[in-house]
C-alpha cells in the first residue's frame, strides 16, 4: 500500500499518522517525492481501512499495490534509485561499466587487466574468486586468495571491485570488496539474500537462468526487507530452446524492469551470449534499450583463460567497445530529448 501525503505537511501531523500506522503493525518506509512525501507500507496491510486512512488530514491519496513486490515497485518510489560506488554511479541517468576477467587467476593477470580497462574508462573491476561452475572438475576459483588479490589491485589502481559470494559464511571475507555479486544460480537463495539485506554493501543481483522479472524483483525485496536498498539488477540471459548462444539475452527485460522498478538495471552480454564476437553488438543494444550500465568479461589471453575464455574480449577490443558505447549513449540522449520536444 502507498500513501501520498499532501504538500507542506507538518511534523506533528506526520507524527500522528506514523503512530496510527504503528498501531496497525505495518512497516513504513518514507520516500521524498518531488514535492511531497510518499509512504510505502509493507507487512499485513489487509486490515487497514483505506477510507479511514484517507480521512486523516495530511493524507492525499491511498493506493493498494497489487504487485507482490512493494519496496522495489516504481509506484512506491517514482524517482530512479542511484547506486554509487566510488566515482561510479548506476541509475538516474548515470551509466557505468564493470569489466574484468571471469575469474581471478593471479595478481599479475588482474593488475594488468585492471590498468588497461581503467585507461579505457571502466568504472569498476570484476573478478570471480568463488566460482559457481557447472562441473565440479572445473577450476573453482582462488577463493579467499582471489579476494585478497582483488583488494590489493583495488588499492593499487583505485578501482572499486565486484565479486561473487556463494554462501552466507563467506560474508566476513568480503569486507574489502565494494560490490557483492549474487550470481544467477543464487538469485533464489533466500537465506543468503536475507543476510546480505542486513549489510550496507551494494549488491549486484543477477537474474536466475529461468526466473521471471517478477521473481527477480521478489529477490530484491528480500534484500530491501533488511534495509539494504543499494541494489543493481542485472540481466544476464535466460535459458531457452536456442543453443547457438550460451543463453538468450533478454533485452526486453531492460525497459520492462525500468517501468516496474526504480532500481538500476545493467546488462551482462558476456554470460548472456557466451560468444566474444557478439558481446560488443549486444552491449550496444543494451545501451539502446536503456540500461544503466554493462558488465563485460575482459581477459588479456582469452584462449588460455581458466574460465569463460570464449566469451571474453581483449583489452583492446574493450577499448573500442567503450568508445562505441559512449557514441551510442550520445545518440540515445539525442533521441530521448527529441521525444520530449
Ligand atoms: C559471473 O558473473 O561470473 C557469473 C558466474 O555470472 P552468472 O551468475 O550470471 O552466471
Ligand atoms: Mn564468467
Amino acid at each position: 500500500m502507498i500513501i501520498l501525503l499532501k504538500e507542506n505537511s507538518s511534523k506533528s501531523q506526520m507524527n500522528y499518522l506514523m503512530k496510527w500506522l504503528a498501531q496497525k503493525g505495518v512497516d513504513v518506509h518514507v520516500s521524498e517525492g518531488v514535492n511531497r512525501k510518499l509512504l510505502t507500507l509493507t507487512g499485513n496491510t489487509s486490515e487497514i481501512d483505506t477510507d479511514l486512512l484517507k480521512s486523516i488530514e495530511i493524507v492525499d491519496d491511498v493506493k493498494r499495490i497489487t504487485e507482490p513486490y512493494k519496496s522495489s515497485n516504481r509506484a512506491c518510489h517514482p524517482r530512479d534509485t542511484v547506486v554509487r560506488v566510488g566515482n561510479a554511479a548506476f541509475g538516474g541517468g548515470n551509466f557505468s561499466v564493470i569489466a574484468g576477467p571471469c575469474s581471478v587467476e593471479s595478481k599479475e593477470q588482474v593488475l594488468k587487466i585492471a590498468q588497461d580497462i581503467k585507461k579505457s574508462g571502466a568504472g569498476l573491476l570484476r573478478g570471480g574468486a568463488f566460482k559457481p561452475r557447472t562441473s565440479p572438475y572445473s577450476f573453482q576459483g582462488l577463493r579467499e586468495n582471489g579476494l585478497k588479490i582483488l583488494a590489493e589491485v583495488s588499492k593499487e589502481t583505485g578501482m572499486p571491485v565486484v565479486s561473487e559470494i556463494m554462501e552466507q559464511s563467506q560474508l566476513p571475507l568480503f569486507e574489502d570488496i565494494d560490490v557483492i555479486q549474487v550470481g544467477a544460480r543464487n538469485m533464489q537463495n533466500y537465506e543468503l539474500l536475507k543476510e546480505l539485506g542486513r549489510t550496507k554493501k551494494p549488491i549486484l543481483l543477477k537474474r536466475g537462468l529461468s526466473c521471471t522479472l517478477q521473481e527477480l524483483l521478489m529477490s530484491a525485496e528480500y534484500l530491501m526487507m533488511g534495509g539494504n536498498e543499494n541494489i543493481i539488477l542485472c540481466e544476464r540471459g535466460i535459458r531457452t530452446f536456442e543453443t547457438t548462444t550460451r543463453n538468450t539475452l533478454d533485452l526486453s527485460a531492460v525497459p520492462m524492469l525500468k517501468e516496474m522498478t526504480h532500481l538500476p538495471v545493467i546488462v551482462d552480454p558476456s554470460h548472456g551470449t557466451g560468444l566474444a564476437k557478439i558481446v560488443p553488438p549486444m552491449a550496444l543494444a543494451a545501451v539502446a534499450a536503456g540500461a544503466d550500465g554493462v558488465m563485460i568479461e575482459v581477459h588479456n589471453d582469452p584462449a588460455n583463460a581458466l574460465c569463460d575464455g570464449a566469451q571474453s574480449i581483449t583489452p583492446s577490443q574493450f577499448d573500442t567497445l567503450i568508445k562505441q558505447i559512449s557514441k551510442m549513449r550520445e545518440c540515445c540522449y539525442k533521441y530521448d530529448s527529441q521525444k520530449e520536444e
